[in-house]
């Protein structure tokens, strides 16, 4: 038996190319590089020299309900790419970057998996090109704009107990999610309770994330509601003169970075936005970048297609006026038979009845991309060593039903030769036409655009909104921002607002707590259950085990 290699020493066999060279092959003028370092640099973006979103092959990768572990769609992603590479497109993958809070917290990579990896991952999972860095200061101006107005004599009466904005760190820190600050003497500020997000959670990600140029990204910023004055009117980062600042803060974080995959694929990381209070995809530039110089631009929407794909083609498509030719849909046999309620323990035991009782999740996921969307759909089974002949059978047996076509991807294991079959499906289902369509327009009233999802998406009896939460529709639609789109939070093991209904769950409503508008993000976030903003490690965090010797080599991330 071959010995199994972790992503890092998989990662650390290959040697990459100068980004120089990445970026020649792809047709980026030098001058339009700029340099860390010989494998990452920042690329310049001129949004009028985009192409019409026809030219280019946008396409998606997303995936079932999964299981906690993830059902590989950046491995997917990444490995698509390079199987497209291996069968002569120009294909870039464009993918979110890591934060460092789960990079330290629990085990799981952000950069793809085993021989389907961006390079250097070490980099790309540490600090990167500091982009992280810049949206929290940025972030954290304006906190301290707030605070400092409020100290200097308030003009804008601003109440203190009706701040919405908070500080962020690109931490798992529990400990600062909910605090006193502005304690001490008069000099010290106005003492009130206060708490920290961590910097994906930020709405200067999800801005930056969905920004069309740097223009737009100085607009949404001005648009962000810091909180509410006495009057309970919205007050803005444009009232607080913030808005300027805060953008030539981010004038490098805005421009993607170009590195390349283990076979030397270009790779777009740019952005990484929470998945559950924001949209959850890299960069609208990065996608559009990928789209100007690749023949195929490959991108994952995070979470399970209910949320991921809904919340990529319901909102940044729409703010990017772009559209996929067509969607991957990766499964793996393991989340079929958690679905088909098996055991988290059990996953590696052959049970074909378990697939078969987990297909409905598929198939609804299925049916949702290609009827609701109106966009062409491949499944991509992620392999597993313990996935069996039968149980793969299964999957292909009532997939067909649909018209679909079920692709074994073995990218994990083989990197872009193990994606050939994939990638030959994509091209084909790229050519055909689609007729895209929204789940829901604008237009539609906040409730018709909750219980278009609700019913269209997830296949509910209709969304229920609290007393609080409908107080808060009430408000949104009287400050004119009942038009934006919706971000749902829910939870991403389910369909439903309850993570314990697997599969294909019916009959049941969601619960919508609260509504929040993020109107610098320009999306209506509807909260249903806890979302948490600031994780905590968990009882052995992964960075015990991350070290790092005398000359530079760093071991035990993943
Ligand atoms: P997602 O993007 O869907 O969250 P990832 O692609 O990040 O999932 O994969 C989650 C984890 O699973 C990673 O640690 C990755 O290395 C691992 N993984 C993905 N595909 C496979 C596979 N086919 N076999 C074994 N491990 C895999
Ligand atoms: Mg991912």
């Amino acid at each position: 038996m071959t010995e199994i290699l972790s992503d890092i020493e998989i990662a650390k066999q290959v040697e990459p190319k100068p980004v120089t060279e990445i970026a020649d092959e792809l047709g980026i003028p030098a001058s339009d590089l700029s340099l860390y370092g010989n494998y990452k640099a920042k690329i310049e973006v001129d949004p009028k020299t985009f192409k019409k979103n026809e030219e280019g092959k946008l396409i998606l990768v997303t995936a079932i309900t999964p299981t906690a572990a993830g059902e590989g769609k950046t491995t997917t992603s990444v490995g698509l790419a390079d199987a497209l590479s291996h069968i002569g497109k120009k294909a870039v993958v464009a993918v979110r970057e890591p934060s460092l809070g789960p990079v330290f917290g629990v085990k799981g990579g952000a950069t793809g998996g085993g021989h389907a990896q961006v390079i250097p991952m070490e980099d790309i999972n540490l600090h990167f090109t500091g982009d992280f860095h810049a949206i929290g200061a940025a972030n954290n101006l304006l906190a301290a704009m707030i605070d400092n107005h409020i100290h200097q004599g308030n003009e804008l009466h601003i109440d203190p107990r009706n701040i919405t904005w908070k500080r962020v760190v690109d931490m798992n820190d529990r400990q600062l999610r909910e605090i006193v600050d502005g304690l001490g003497k008069h000099a010290n500020g106005f003492a009130r309770q206060d708490g920290y997000d961590i910097v994906v959670a930020s709405e200067v990600m999800a801005a930056l994330c969905l920004a069309n140029d740097i223009s737009d990204l100085k607009e949404k910023i001005g648009n962000i509601i810091i909180g509410y004055n006495y009057d309970g009117e919205p007050v803005t980062a444009r009232d607080l003169k913030a808005a300027g600042a805060m953008t030539a803060l981010l004038k490098d974080a805005i421009k993607p970075n170009l590195v390349q995959t283990l076979e030397h694929t270009p790779a777009f990381i740019h952005g990484g936005p929470f998945a559950n209070i924001a949209h959850g995809c890299n960069s609208i530039l990065a996608t559009k970048l990928a789209l100007k110089y690749g023949d195929y631009a490959i991108t994952e929407g995070g979470f399970g297609a209910d949320l991921g794909a809904e919340k990529f083609l319901d909102i940044k498509c729409r703010e990017a006026d772009i559209k996929p030719s067509a969607v991957v849909l990766v499964a793996t046999v393991r989340a079929l038979k958690l679905h088909g309620g098996v055991a988290k323990n059990d996953l590696n035991t052959e049970n074909v009845q378990a697939v078969k009782d987990g297909l409905p999740n598929l198939l609804r996921h299925i049916d949702n991309i290609k009827n609701v969307y109106g966009l062409p759909v491949v499944v991509a089974i992620n392999k597993f060593p313990t996935d069996t002949e039968a149980e793969l059978e299964a999957v292909d047996q009532a997939v067909k039903e649909y018209d679909v076509d079920v692709v074994l991807s073995d990218v994990w294991a083989n990197g872009g030769a193990g994606g050939v079959d994939l990638a030959n499906k994509v091209v084909e289902l790229a050519e055909q036409p689609n007729d895209f369509k929204y789940a829901y327009e604008l237009e539609d009233s906040i409730e018709e655009k909750l219980n278009k999802i609700v019913q269209n998406i997830y296949r509910g009896d209709k969304a229920v909104l609290t007393k609080a939460a409908k107080k808060q529709m009430k408000k949104i639609e009287d400050i004119g921002l009942g038009h934006l789109p919706i971000c749902m939070a829910k939870t991403q093991y389910s369909f439903s607002d309850d993570k314990n209904l697997l599969s294909a769950p019916t009959g049941f409503n969601v619960k919508v707590r609260e509504l929040k508008v993020s109107a610098g993000a320009g999306f209506i976030v509807a909260l249903t259950g806890d979302v948490m903003t600031m994780p905590g490690l968990p009882k052995v965090p992964a960075a015990e085990k991350i070290d790092i010797d005398a000359d530079g080599n760093i071991t035990g991330l993943f």
